[in-house]
């Protein structure tokens, strides 16, 4: 059946982004571990503390991320990688 493979199409994608944020969140909680949370491990400067609270799996500042989805042509910042 058609339908079938585009649900089990989007179902391992959905699956996948949840993967990522899993692991994000691991790694957040690693930095948090090496006293290394809220840096940007772009620039190293203060990730702000409103951005932190929105995007607690952050690891960019908000400049950084900016930069780099304009760099990449993405023009949205609702994920917080
Ligand atoms: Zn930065």
């Amino acid at each position: 059946m058609q339908e079938a493979q585009t649900y089990a199409a989007l179902l391992r994608r959905r699956r996948d982004d949840l993967l990522d944020e899993l692991a994000g969140i691991e790694a957040t909680l690693r930095r948090l571990e090496q006293g290394r949370f809220g840096v940007c491990e772009c620039c190293g400067q203060a990730i702000s503390r409103d951005r932190l609270m929105q995007f607690p799996a952050t690891s960019w500042c908000s400049a950084c991320k900016r930069d780099y989805e304009q760099r990449r042509g993405i023009h949205h910042t609702d994920d917080a990688t």
